[in-house]
């Protein structure tokens, strides 16, 4: 039976939905639950969260992806908690956002011990919750070239990923070379990586979207709403009209089927600030309409936000 693993049980992808692909409950980095300067109570957390995910689920939005790895603050039960009060199916991850994310006991392992770790979370459950993941995660460590680390869960990711049939999903796109030979070494088809953040400030320019798509795999345009035109914009943000008309020249190239994206927003992130404003719901109330100002057409769009996600997501022994 095709399936999806969500935090509250496998379900058909049928059931999926309106999808957001690269978001986040809570993001902080490893060693942020001892932060004192924004720490919040679980009720403050969530008090900021229910009340996106209830637009979202309003907005007729159907699966979050939450994609924050091991160390960055990832809490299962708290998400099954979410999913059962918002209806909202939350799909977690096991991986880690990059090398440099992960904490010494990890970043010391070996691929086998990694493979290993990865296929418990997707196939028996993540620690003691019961839930299992629905994707991977693997990252490029800060710096933009991957390191010996990040390629040792690259190449664990890519084995959990070939015995579970579950995808990958990437932090950043750039430096993709030892990436795919990696994931062509383990016999991954392309097809079942995302290659995340191609579309941000920084990486847009450094990432080889074309080649990316020759060889099958897919591209994330997964930070829509990080724009310079906002109050306080992060280092990444980019130029709203800059990025959008980057997308839809590639959608017109051909690869709409190779596209998938998100806003990577965080409901309450841990040890920062965030960013203020911007959440999963810009996909209905901006990125929507900028779409179809740009002509492009509903069944694009069901394309882009439903099938392609579903395609992605679905379990592929
Ligand atoms: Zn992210």
């Amino acid at each position: 039976m095709s399936k999806v693993n969500t935090v509250l049980g496998a379900i058909s992808p049928e059931e999926l939905g309106i999808v957001a692909v690269h978001e986040h409950i809570g993001y902080g980095m490893p060693g942020s639950e001892l932060d004192t300067q924004w720490w919040k109570t679980p009720e403050e957390h969530y008090e900021a969260t229910v009340p996106k995910l209830r637009r979202f689920r309003e907005y007729g939005g159907g699966t979050f992806v939450d994609v924050t790895g091991i160390c960055n603050g990832r809490d299962v039960d708290y998400y099954k908690s979410l999913s059962a009060k918002t209806g909202v199916n939350i799909v977690a991850c096991t991986g880690f956002v990059g090398g440099d994310t992960a904490l010494p006991f990890f970043a010391r392992a070996s691929v086998d011990y990694l493979r290993r770790q990865f296929v418990h979370e997707i196939t028996e459950g993540i620690g003691d919750t019961g839930s299992r993941a629905g994707v991977i995660k693997v990252g490029v460590s800060r710096g933009g070239r991957m390191t010996e680390l990040d390629k040792r869960i690259y190449r664990a990711a890519a084995r959990a990923a070939v015995t579970t049939g579950v995808p990958i999903l990437t932090h950043l796109a750039i430096d993709p070379q030892p990436a795919v030979d990696i994931f062509a070494e383990e016999g991954l088809p392309l097809n079942r990586v995302l290659f995340g953040h191609a579309d941000d400030g920084p990486n847009a320019p450094n990432t080889p979207h074309e080649w990316i798509f020759g060889q099958g795999g897919r591209i994330g345009f997964d930070t829509f709403g990080y724009e310079t035109e906002i109050e306080d914009p992060p280092f990444w943000a980019r130029p709203r009209q800059e990025r959008l008309e980057h997308f839809i020249n590639l959608v017109h190239k051909g690869y709409l089927d190779q596209l998938l994206v998100s806003a990577d927003a965080n409901c309450s992130p841990l040890g920062w600030p965030g960013v203020k404003g911007h959440t999963v719901n810009y996909l209905f109330e901006d990125l929507v309409p900028d779409l179809r100002d740009a002509g492009m057409d509903e069944a694009s769009i069901t394309t882009l936000f439903e099938d392609n996600p579903a395609d992605f997501l679905t379990m592929r022994t």
